[in-house]
């Protein structure tokens, strides 16, 4: 995997273009939609955003394209976008138990509008992870 911070993605001009279309188009995305804001105790995983509008799921992956790392992968790029790591915007649960508060938007299958979606990470889950451009971290510390 190849990792670059969002200074770094900007520069080397690999951020991919948000869609034009909704991110609520397909019944596909509006059931990943549900999936990650409807707790469920059906899940091995699963991440619930706080808040649940889809006004909300829009905006914050919006501005994950605009200003989040991403993450490389064969052909697929991830956008990882951490607004602040103070403040957590959702949870991730097992089976409906608690695990950890979560604080960041993993926008996956990030180039195909019809299939495009986001759930949430820790932080804490990419602080070994650097930048192979510049060799800093992938979040700028808030
Ligand atoms: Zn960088």
């Amino acid at each position: 995997m190849t990792y670059y911070c969002a200074r770094c993605a900007n520069q080397c001009g690999i951020r991919p273009a948000p869609p034009s279309t909704d991110f609520l188009a397909t019944q596909y995305q509006r059931e990943k939609h549900q999936k990650h804001t409807i707790p469920a105790s059906s899940h091995r995983i699963q991440s619930i955003f706080d808040n649940q509008s889809p006004d909300y799921y829009r905006d914050t992956m919006l501005e994950a394209y605009k200003r989040g790392a991403i993450e490389v992968t064969s052909r697929v790029k991830d956008v990882l976008f951490c607004p602040s790591t103070q403040s957590s915007i959702g949870y991730k649960q097992s089976y409906g138990l608690h695990i950890d508060r979560q604080d960041t938007v993993r926008v996956v299958k990030s180039d195909d509008w019809l299939r495009v979606q986001s759930f949430l990470n820790a932080s804490s889950d990419h602080s070994r992870h650097r930048c192979d451009c510049c060799s800093g971290p992938l979040f700028a510390s808030t």
